[in-house]
């Protein structure tokens, strides 16, 4: 039985959407949607709060 197809590299949970992750984040594998987000939130921190900046 393979069952590992659909498992995110970071927190082992089953993934709805997968997610590639960037080379320089050095993790293989795929992402689920919890965890790509956080790292782009560590790698990138900044970058959404220009655009998200309403107050
Ligand atoms: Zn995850």
């Amino acid at each position: 039985m393979v069952e590992t197809a659909n498992k995110c590299s970071l927190c082992n949970g089953s993934i709805d959407h997968m997610y590639q992750p960037m080379e320089s984040w050095g993790v293989k594998g795929s992402l689920c949607s919890k965890c790509y987000s956080k790292k782009i939130s560590e790698y990138y921190p900044g970058t959404h709060d220009r655009v998200n900046k309403s107050n």
